[in-house]
């Protein structure tokens, strides 16, 4: 299980994130909400050590961070490996095909031997209905289809948890249906998620957890059903102001 206790980042003066602790648990869907540039994709980058916090402890079963003292980058890179992320622009290679993308990781990085990674990238993307399209390039998709590849993509490397920032922000409204639904799929079927989204509609289908992040701290912390009749002021503001 993912946990963090007390991590703090800054940007020059700016203290984005003012020490937050939380736990992600193993087969669930955490949801982070929060207003505009209240830190949380800092905090999703942090899990994958995109971001380097200042303070605090990312601990993963027995790897750990103490970012107060020096670790090695095997550390690192052990933490890393546990998580996958999947950009709001999704960030194909242009130059490669579908299958190439899905499986340029586990063949060049964890040197899986070919065969079974296209195997298990035809499997991917049966299960997406996108099959048809592993010789394409992505410029021949649309941009729903361009983030279900992404997001297989991720899969492929068979993380524990999946990081998704605003998956579906860059996208129309039926391709955005298209990318929630394959995410519900996932989040039905255990895959341990962590979401940045503004989508309630979502976070009401397919969140176990919810963290509502306000001002570099997480001003929320629990249930999607805690979140949704919480007598906060400051949360019923939140989503009346985006509903
Ligand atoms: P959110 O995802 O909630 O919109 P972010 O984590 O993206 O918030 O950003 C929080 C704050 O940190 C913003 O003020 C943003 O401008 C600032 N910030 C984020 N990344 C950087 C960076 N690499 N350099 C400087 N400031 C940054």
């Amino acid at each position: 299980m993912l946990k963090i206790k007390d991590i703090k980042k800054s940007f020059g003066k700016k203290e984005v994130l003012k020490g937050i602790s939380t736990i992600f648990p193993e087969k669930k869907t955490t949801v982070i909400v929060g207003p505009s540039g209240s830190g949380k994709t800092t905090l999703l980058r942090s899990l994958d050590l995109l971001v380097k916090p200042d303070f605090g402890i990312i601990e993963f079963d027995d790897l750990k961070i103490n970012f107060s003292e020096p670790f090695t980058n095997k550390t690192a890179n052990a933490l890393r490996d546990k998580t996958s992320m999947v950009f709001q622009n999704w960030n194909l290679f242009p130059n490669l095909t579908i299958l190439q993308n899905i499986t340029e990781a586990p063949i060049y990085v964890q040197k899986v031997n070919k065969t079974t990674a296209n195997k298990q990238a035809h499997e991917l993307l049966t299960e997406v209905g996108l099959d048809e399209y592993a010789d394409a390039y992505p410029s021949e998709l649309s941009g729903g289809q361009q983030q279900r590849i992404s997001i297989c993509r991720a899969l492929a490397v068979k993380p524990e948890y999946i990081l998704l920032d605003e998956p579906t922000s860059a996208l129309d409204p039926e391709m955005e249906t298209q990318v929630l639904e394959m995410l519900e799929r996932l989040s039905d079927q255990g895959q341990s998620m962590i979401m940045v989204t503004h989508n309630m509609q979502f976070a009401k289908n397919a969140a176990d957890k919810i963290l509502f992040i306000e001002n570099g701290k997480a001003d929320f912390d629990g249930t999607k059903d805690e979140f949704f009749s919480t007598s906060s002021p400051r949360v019923k503001e939140f989503l009346h102001g985006i509903s």
